[in-house]
């Protein structure tokens, strides 16, 4: 499958793969198109992130999963590069797959059999491995709906300013009711060999007003779910003190656009 080809062709022309038939699915009308309903934001496969970017109502809605799509290269590679390419490339640091994950993202996956829903973290399975069964593709991404008082974030860490690759990644969704956190999802990426979600780092700021001691315990809980590489872009040491720093920052960012104090 051909989304916008900014991994496919790189991997194609390195000679790491070749494909008998290469599918672009960019002009089929039902995958190129972001629609609202009451279940909630469809946004069809073959989406750039340019348009995601563009999409006003959804960047108000979902910024964390808007910026984290805008992270992708450049503004070439914007104009190409997709959501579910990010997804089915299956690196461990892509930088869409946190924030879609800490959103409740859902994938829509069709094959000649029919059509299936599967939440985002059960597609990646390892560095570059995913869930779909031969003949299955993703249609479409889907964003539950979007209620009140509710605010996502989506940061990374890389050595240089842009065109990188993540060393940590972190993506946090959350609601608050009456100024203090109702529900939390805090997802790393680029820290394990797929994106994780940190049970115990949402628990810590549920409940509270995003208070130091509940940030600490946050940070501490993404430091402690960590198993990452040792690599010339970070230390398993360093990437594991980044993770609660950046867990930390992207739920106060998430905080602040749920309308928190
Ligand atoms: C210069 C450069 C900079 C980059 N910077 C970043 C970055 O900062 N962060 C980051 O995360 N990534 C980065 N990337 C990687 C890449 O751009 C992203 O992973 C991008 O989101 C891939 O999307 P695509 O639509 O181009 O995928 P494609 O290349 O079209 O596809 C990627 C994989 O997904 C499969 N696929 C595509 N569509 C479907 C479908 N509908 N169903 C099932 N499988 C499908 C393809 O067969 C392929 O295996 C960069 C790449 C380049 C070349």
């Amino acid at each position: 499958m051909l989304a916008g080809g900014t991994d496919l062709l790189v991997r194609m022309r390195l000679g790491h793969i070749e494909p008998d038939l290469v599918v672009d699915i960019k002009h089929i009308p039902a995958m190129s198109t972001i629609t609202h309903s009451s279940k909630g934001t469809r946004i069809g496969a073959a989406v750039s992130g340019a348009q995601l970017g563009e999409h006003k109502t959804l960047a108000k809605a979902w910024p964390g999963v808007v910026e984290a799509t805008n992270l992708i290269g450049s503004d070439q590679i914007q104009s190409r590069c997709t959501m579910v390419g990010n997804l089915c490339n299956a690196s461990p640091a892509a930088d869409s797959v946190p924030a879609m994950i800490a959103a409740k993202a859902k994938a829509v996956v069709v094959s000649p059999k029919g059509r299936r829903t599967v939440p985002v973290e059960k597609i990646v399975t390892g560095p570059g491995e995913t869930s779909l069964a031969r003949g299955e593709l993703i249609e479409a991404i889907v964003l539950p709906p979007r209620g009140a008082r509710a605010g996502d974030a989506y940061l990374r860490f890389i050595p240089r300013t842009e065109m990188d690759i993540a060393v940590v990644g972190a993506g946090v969704n959350l609601t608050l009711e009456r100024g203090r956190v109702k529900t939390a999802r805090v997802v790393l990426g680029a820290v394990a060999p797929t994106a994780i979600i940190v049970p115990a780092a949402a628990r810590a700021i549920v409940g509270t007003r995003l208070e130091d001691a509940a940030l600490d315990k946050l940070a501490a809980a993404c430091s402690a779910a960590c198993n990452p590489i040792d690599d010339k872009r970070g230390t398993i040491e360093y990437r594991t003190k980044v993770a609660g720093v950046l867990g930390k920052r992207a739920a106060r960012l998430a905080f602040q656009r749920a309308g928190g104090a």
